[in-house]
């Protein structure tokens, strides 16, 4: 559903993804890893429609994401386009950014009704689905203030999944959180994954949430994916000393 084809790109001199090719199946769940600087961030960055690739390209369900065809011919994409495909997307990054002065269910139905379109009955049926999957339906007329940075995280995962994105991408969601709450999130998102249906990509420092959740990790390592395969394979035998290292500072 996600395929990336021979995608760099560089911000000025400096090369941060070098021809990547990166292929996602639907509903398959993988997992990135890798130093810091690495180009992780950098590539669902580029997925979310934030950042142009230099060269290569995107597509998400079929559909090219920075380009389009005109006739034939390949084009970047305008504004419109960019618009109707970052609809396919959703993304939960460390800082949830929840709106303080909404409750939470507000929080939840702002987008889908602003965005999508749909009625205020719909929107509210959904997010009171969602919240109850996060473990939140009792929370619906708080607001942010009064939850936990888990529970306000929980509420970030549950607004993106309102609206039914085809793909999820998870940045470092815990890495802002207290140890004691990283926990509950970390299970929120594994529940979400079992349903089979969603795809995602996650980015972790959790190296045992990481084997868990994904059905492939990959190994970047200065702007390449060094590694890749399944999560017992790369993760229990890495073949690289680059990667027994990263993996050594985890044990
Ligand atoms: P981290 O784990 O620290 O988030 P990462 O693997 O996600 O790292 P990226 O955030 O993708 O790495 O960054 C890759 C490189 O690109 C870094 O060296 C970073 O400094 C550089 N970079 C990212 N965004 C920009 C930008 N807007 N302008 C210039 N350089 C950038």
């Amino acid at each position: 559903i996600v395929s990336y084809k021979n995608v760099s790109k560089s911000f000025g001199e400096t090369t941060v993804l070098k021809n990547l090719d990166l292929d996602v199946a639907k509903g398959e769940k993988i997992a990135l890893i890798g130093p810091s600087g690495s180009g992780k961030t950098t590539i669902i960055r580029m997925l979310m429609t934030l950042e142009e690739p230099t060269s290569g390209t995107i597509e998400v369900d079929g559909e090219m994401l920075w380009h389009k065809y005109d006739g034939d011919q390949l084009v970047p994409a305008d504004e419109k386009h960019l618009r109707k495909v970052r609809g396919n997307i959703g993304m939960v990054f460390q800082q949830y950014n929840l709106f303080p002065h909404m409750t939470i269910l507000k929080n939840c139905t702002v987008a889908p009704i602003n965005v999508l379109g749909i009625s205020k009955e719909e929107a509210t049926e959904r997010a009171k689905e969602m919240l109850e999957k996060v473990g939140l339906a009792d929370k619906m007329e708080n607001y942010p203030s009064q939850l936990s940075g888990g529970q306000q995280q929980r509420v970030a995962i549950a607004r993106s999944l309102v609206m039914q994105p085809k793909v999820m991408l998870f940045d470092e969601v815990t890495a802002a959180l207290d140890p004691e709450l990283v926990g509950e999130v970390l299970e929120v998102i594994k529940d979400i994954a079992a349903d089979g249906e969603t795809t995602m990509i996650l980015i972790t420092h959790e190296i045992d949430f990481a084997r868990d959740v994904a059905d492939r990790v990959f190994f970047l390592d200065a702007g390449k994916i060094a590694e890749y395969g399944k999560p017992e394979d790369v993760l229990e035998n890495p073949e690289s000393e680059r990667l027994q290292s990263f993996l050594s500072r985890f044990n």
